[in-house]
């Protein structure tokens, strides 16, 4: 996430930097870091800003589970954590999906498949 990205997350939840340091447990000093691209926005603060966002988009939209959106096969659907965990609409914040048949390294590798996906395009 880039600070563009973090300046228009934290206007789309319509909150102040210091309410938006208190719901990412950090610190205000380092939201204007953010902000100001003086550092790099942590992967745990990426995943904290798209997760409120898609509590407030997901009570707005009907959003069917990924499964159902990427007709995955049944014996997919079942060895992947989405599944098992009934996390349809949050499979992009699960680490462990494989919805490409491979489980990703790490969360930055995840994102770069997510992105670009449906499933997470319509909590944006
Ligand atoms: S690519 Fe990501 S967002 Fe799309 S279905 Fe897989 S885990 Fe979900």
């Amino acid at each position: 996430m880039n600070l563009e990205e973090f300046k228009s997350y934290r206007k789309m939840l319509g909150k102040t930097q210091l309410q938006m340091s208190q719901l990412l447990g950090t610190s205000i000093k380092a939201v204007h870091s953010y902000e100001q691209g003086w550092r790099t926005i942590p992967t745990h603060v990426e995943r904290q800003m798209f997760f409120l966002i898609s509590r407030i988009k997901e009570n707005k939209k009907d959003l069917k589970p990924c499964w159902v959106i990427k007709k995955c096969p049944q014996e997919l659907k079942t060895r992947c954590p989405a599944w098992e965990f009934q996390s349809g609409t949050l499979c992009w914040f699960i680490n462990g999906t494989i919805c490409d048949g491979t489980v990703h390294n790490n969360w930055k590798e995840k994102m770069v498949k997510c992105r670009p996906c449906d499933v997470f395009t319509a909590i944006l």
